[in-house]
């Protein structure tokens, strides 16, 4: 008699070809039984030789679809129902706390090859699929993922379509939205106010739109992207008038790989990122300058075409490097529905190039870095949202509500962490509306009980999503401190609850325990048994408060206030304006004064020494451009930057920055003393630290670390006297990480007092 066995796969498993997959493996082994999606994942019955099912199992894991992931494989002897053939069972109803829901994936070579084909019924269709790539989280708009379940409810499928649908043993069995250029959606091509070109002719008139130098809205995956030729100047100047758009980059869309190596320098590690399947914009050293595309900066983001439609506009002669902006006025969430595009865009855009499928929601596109410790995603949004980033010892459901910056939320179901795609900035009256639909949507896509609910958010009581908290149902609401959020999120990554660690979070700006803002904060603990605060930056004064961000001068007033003996700096080189006159009246009045432990603000105070004295039009410009500038200089001396008792102390360290600005010392060596003296004064007290408590790991997070060469400087101080250092990798060392650090400490349940208290004032808000 037979032998036989049930397997049961959990994952991302649906509609990503699993059953085929299992179907033809087998078949190809020669076991005989059965396929379904049951309420646990997919369930395997097979039956046949011992060795024959070792194998399957194997290869299953092996060769799994690629856009499938296997959380866990249970194999359980079972009894023999004496099949003589395999098949593909229907489904029963699916439980959704078992099923993930699938990123959306770029096209696949195999429709490649069919959408280049010209005996091919889908020739030249752009939205061809299969169930290895295409559309996902984008187009679902409810559980189980069905077609009358997306946003291609409206096209019905035409017999060619139908019967490989229906087809175990053809790609696009079960693939949700299949459809040809008969029965399916297309683009169509608006120039003037009227369709002007459709299908083909369309991407072909785009293509040369583009070589005119026009800017085109063209609709992607999750939202519109705004494009034009990136060697055109005039095309990437009027783009940035156009979009109020003054110094942030621009990020790229490249024919190639080919293309992109001759843009950016390329490692073998950066590749793999750049053609990995969340083909995220990979942000790496730019070979060459391209006008209005990144303004003094030396990096440059670059992606591939990820849909069709990105493949026939290449393959239609369109430029070979395009810019692909988000389609938003500076900084607008991007717009994603056609009829807000058209009316947003109208004065931007020359022409639009509408896909008729519409976009369930709006997923940007993620960014991407290989730094000195590794992929570091910078914002995680298409090609990775919503999947699974960590697994929490919980079984009680969290949904973290994140900060109200850069914001995602995470949900943890079954202990299964999923982030959000990045939602952006709560204060936007379109990205709050996000955060709502994001809660409710994965809310009801995973069928979770809000009675049973753990909700966890920011302790600022003034954050949009600290009120939305109160406003939503939970069986218990914790208030979790932003900064330790941060060191969590690295923790929780990796799976190490009880692992003790010195922790360094330093930002740009997070509501402490104190109610004062903090940003430079050193900790010790574990998740299990939470953050100890031990040392900080010390405190500083805030004129204007947040708005101290954007101008570096102003957020330095705060600093410089402290220290005596000061030169004129309104003369050169410093050349400060009146509005630091202006912030150091408010400081000596305390009129609008906070008080702040921030390590960005230090950042944007030396920026402002260095030179940078106008507004930054972009989050972290000036701590870019200060860490751009100490690139250029390879001396190795650091400013003092001791620990006295009232925290680290900057006065020497922006004393020594005055005096050799002074003595006219270069910039880029006075930038690279400056951060050398940042990374030295912080590696002392962590060693200390890690000695005393006999600790041997360090974890880095909060946006100050995407600063590069902080890492360098803090890895070779560090790793010689044998500490590890952790940082993110998964989810962003920036506020896009916290909802995931927040939902770790929430689940572990610990809190200090200061957490406490404002929860209870949430709770009864
Ligand atoms: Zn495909
Ligand atoms: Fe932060």
């Amino acid at each position: 008699m037979a032998n036989a066995c049930s397997i049961r796969v959990r994952g991302v498993v649906q509609g990503v070809g699993f059953r085929p997959f299992v179907y033809r493996l087998a078949r190809a082994n020669t076991l005989t039984g059965w396929v379904l999606n049951g309420d646990q994942g997919v369930e395997i019955h097979l039956e046949g030789a011992e060795d024959d099912m070792e194998a399957f199992v194997e290869q299953m894991q092996s060769k799994r679809p690629s856009a499938s992931t296997i959380s866990e494989v249970e194999v359980t002897p079972a009894l023999s129902e004496g099949l003589n053939e395999f098949t593909i069972r229907e489904s029963h109803h699916i439980a959704a706390l078992t099923v993930q829901i699938s990123s959306d994936l770029p096209v696949c070579e195999d429709c490649l090859k069919e959408c280049f084909n010209p005996s091919d019924p889908r020739y030249r269709y752009p939205y061809i699929n299969c169930t290895n790539c295409g559309p996902r989280y984008s187009v679902i708009l409810a559980l189980p993922y069905d077609r009358a379940n997306t946003t291609m409810t409206d096209w019905p499928m035409d017999a060619y379509c139908d019967s490989e649908y229906r087809d175990p043993l053809n790609r696009r069995f079960h693939a949700q939205p299949v459809a040809c250029s008969a029965c399916g959606p297309n683009f169509i091509l608006r120039l003037n106010g009227v369709d002007a070109a459709d299908g083909w002719d369309a991407i072909r008139k785009t293509a040369e739109l583009l070589w005119e130098g026009s800017i085109v809205a063209i609709k992607g995956l999750g939202g519109y992207h705004l494009a034009c030729d990136a060697r055109n100047p005039m095309a990437t100047v009027a783009l940035r008038t156009r979009k109020f758009r003054k110094e942030k980059p621009f990020a790229l869309m490249v024919r190639d790989v080919e293309v992109a190596s001759r843009l950016v320098l390329l490692t073998s590690e950066s590749e793999i990122v750049l053609t990995s399947l969340a083909r995220p914009i990979l942000l790496a050293q730019a070979r060459l300058e391209l006008e209005g595309v990144a303004p003094n900066n030396r990096d440059l983001g670059v992606m591939l075409p990820s849909t069709p439609l990105h493949h026939l506009l290449f393959a239609a002669g369109a430029p070979e490097a395009l810019v692909m902006t988000s389609a938003n006025r500076s900084n607008e969430p991007i717009a994603y529905e056609d009829a807000d595009a058209l009316k947003r865009l109208s004065g931007i855009a020359d022409a639009f190039l509408i896909g008729e499928r519409p976009i369930a929601r709006r997923v940007d596109d993620s960014i991407a870095r290989v730094g000195a410790f590794g992929l570091l995603v910078l914002r995680r949004s298409r090609g990775y949202a919503p999947g699974r980033v960590a697994k929490l010892p919980t079984k009680r459901p969290v949904l973290a509500l994140g900060a109200d910056l850069k914001n995602t939320i995470t949900l943890v179901v079954d202990g299964n962490a999923f982030v959000s795609q990045h939602i952006g900035d709560l204060s936007h009256y379109q990205a709050f509306q996000a955060f709502t639909k994001t809660i409710e949507d994965l809310i009801s896509m995973y069928d979770i009980d809000t009675s049973d609910l753990l909700l966890a958010h920011d302790c600022h009581p003034q954050y949009a999503s600290t009120k939305h908290a109160a406003a939503l149902p939970a069986y218990e609401t914790r208030a979790i401190q932003h900064h330790r959020a941060h060191l969590a999120s690295v923790l929780a990554e990796r799976g190490e609850w009880e692992k003790s660690i010195v922790g360094v979070s330093f930002d740009g700006t997070g509501f402490g325990d104190d109610g004062s803002i903090w940003g430079g904060e050193i900790f010790v603990g574990s998740l299990e048994g939470g953050f100890e605060r031990t040392s900080h930056l010390r405190s500083a004064a805030l004129p204007g408060g947040d708005g101290a961000a954007q101008y570096p001068m102003q957020a330095a007033s705060g600093f410089l206030a402290q220290i005596g003996d000061l030169p004129d700096l309104t003369r050169p080189p410093f050349n400060f304006t009146s509005r630091y006159e202006d912030a150091m009246q408010l400081i000596r009045r305390e009129v609008r004064t906070f008080s702040t432990t921030s390590v960005g603000r230090l950042f944007d105070a030396a920026a402002a020494l260095l030179g940078f004295v106008r507004e930054s039009t972009f989050e972290g410009q000036a701590a870019i451009w200060l860490e751009q500038l100490a690139r250029d200089s390879s001396n190795l001396d650091a400013y003092p930057f001791p620990l006295t008792d009232d925290g680290l102390d900057f006065r020497p360290l922006l004393n020594a920055v005055v005096r050799d600005r002074l003595r006219g010392r270069t910039v880029p060596e006075v930038a690279r003393a400056f951060q050398h003296g940042v990374a030295e004064g912080t590696a002392e007290v962590v060693v200390r630290l890690c000695h005393s408590r006999s600790i041997d790991t360090v974890v880095l997070s909060g946006g100050v670390f995407q600063n590069e060469l902080l890492l360098e400087d803090l890895q070779s101080l560090l790793e010689p006297l044998h500490l590890e250092i952790w940082t993110n990798h998964d989810v962003p060392p920036n506020d896009g990480g916290i909802s995931l650090g927040q939902a770790a400490l929430a689940a572990f349940g610990n809190f200090n007092d200061a957490e406490r208290n404002i929860s209870e004032g949430v709770a009864h808000a």
